[in-house]
């Protein structure tokens, strides 16, 4: 029976991993020269030629790519092979200018569904599963990409894709879903739903999967105290495949990244240099086995660390941080980066709901940051002046935390409306991006 945990690529010695990333990285250059004209006309350009390029060592001669180029090249300037040879494409979720669509052959969706089945393994999923899958289906990777690997895995599938409450946990409990792939912000808010119904004694999931957008340590805690699992993250993105580029094992400390088919780099976002292991940087990834859509050197935008110490698990692929922030989500506030997640951990700390929303104003020539936060069901009944208090002691929290002054406007429990996709938590206010 197919087990995608794979020890021998897994588990390989660090000299194993890179003799294979070599011989990969010098096919894949010379795949994308001949096939794609901007990376040819890049590297011409740059006076390099494919037979320039001998092993990992030479990566950083390559020129990068950005999610610009793919606009850019909308939409079949980057796709590397004959179109009939194309089974499938997906596309993110722009919302300003041209989408991007990524293109698969069916070898990239082999190695999709094995990345992603590889993830279900190290969640504790095995044949005898039942995977539920509430990623929105479509276009975007969540739901194909864990509905791939749990196929992979021979794990009963059930393909929810997102929304219907009442219908995901009918199911969950009728046919005894074991593990749940979804993004954190909806698990957060199924673990509610299915606490208010007191249902949760009748389900039998034991851990879930869930990325997509960013989350911290104390949703994760949430999310597994209220559901009674195990949490793992997973990571990925379109422009590479999407969910299963690097995911959590049970060490929980980070995700190894599937260095057979993705070369991470780290590197200063404001030079391109490359930056040591264990800095902190932009996140850069190669893919080395992708067919259709192979990217060179592609900027995530994501700030991460990378760290090669031995993982109690066994496996010896690098890992990597969940992003520390991500260069579009970041607000500038005062001259201040202001990331969502460092508010998240305030909130969560202080014993308020993961359920916030984050508004920037600009008055004048001041900024101004108002953080909207649920009222817990204790607060109903406070006086103003208890609500002033507990007012008073979150905005020292989050000043803090921030370094700046946000202000805190309570609002009624369950008023934030609640993410079946991606949660909106910043509305920018400020108009400053605009064109
Ligand atoms: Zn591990």
């Amino acid at each position: 029976m197919a087990n995608y945990f794979q020890p021998e690529i897994e588990c390989a010695s660090a000299e194993e991993i890179r003799a294979m990333q070599d011989e990969r990285l010098v096919k894949q250059v010379k795949h994308v020269y001949d096939n794609v004209k901007m990376y040819r006309d890049r590297m011409d350009e740059m006076g390099i030629k494919p037979e320039d390029i001998k092993s990992v060592d030479d990566l950083k001669k390559l020129p990068f790519t950005t999610k610009d180029d793919l606009r850019e090249q909308y939409p079949y300037g980057l796709l590397a092979v004959p179109k009939e040879d194309v089974v499938r494409i997906h596309s993110t979720s722009g919302t300003t200018g041209r989408r991007v669509v990524a293109f698969y052959t069916q070898h990239d969706i082999d190695l999709w569904d094995e990345c992603c089945a590889r993830a279900l393994v190290a969640a504790g999923g095995s044949k005898e599963d039942v995977v539920h899958v509430c990623y929105g289906y479509g276009l975007f990777t969540g739901g194909a990409g864990l509905n791939g690997g749990s196929h992979k895995l021979g794990s009963m599938t059930l393909p929810m894709s997102s929304g219907n409450t009442e219908r995901q946990i009918q199911f969950m409990a009728d046919l005894g879903s074991t593990i749940l792939c979804c993004t954190p912000s909806y698990a957060a808010f199924l673990a509610e739903a299915i606490e208010e119904r007191g249902m949760a004694d009748k389900l039998k999931l034991k851990s879930g999967i869930f990325g997509a957008e960013a989350w911290t340590e104390e949703m994760r805690h949430d999310i597994e105290d209220k559901l009674g699992i195990k949490a793992f993250d997973i990571y990925g993105l379109t422009e590479i495949s999407g969910p299963g580029v690097s995911f959590e094992c049970e060490e929980q400390t980070g995700m190894h990244i599937n260095e057979d088919h993705f070369i991470a780099e780290i590197i200063d976002p404001n030079t391109g240099e490359v930056l040591p292991d264990g800095e902190k940087g932009e996140l850069v990834f190669t893919s080395i086995t992708k067919e259709a859509f192979p990217l060179l050197r592609y900027r995530t935008r994501d700030i991460c660390i990378l760290n090669r110490k031995k993982c109690s698990c066994g496996r010896t692929h690098v890992k990597m941080t969940k992003p520390l922030g991500r260069s579009d989500d970041m607000l500038i506030v005062k001259g201040v980066n202001v990331f969502p997640s460092q508010i998240e951990t305030v909130l969560l700390n202080k014993g308020y709901t993961p359920n916030y929303q984050i508004i920037a104003t600009r008055s004048k020539h001041s900024d101004n940051l108002e953080v909207l936060v649920e009222k817990t069901p204790d607060m109903a009944n406070c006086s103003d002046e208890v609500l002033a208090a507990k007012n008073r002691q979150l905005v020292s929290a989050l000043k803090g935390m921030l370094g700046i002054l946000a202000e805190v406007r309570f609002v009624d429990a369950k008023s934030i409306e609640r993410s079946e996709g991606k949660a909106v938590r910043v509305i920018d206010k400020r108009n400053l991006y605009k064109g």
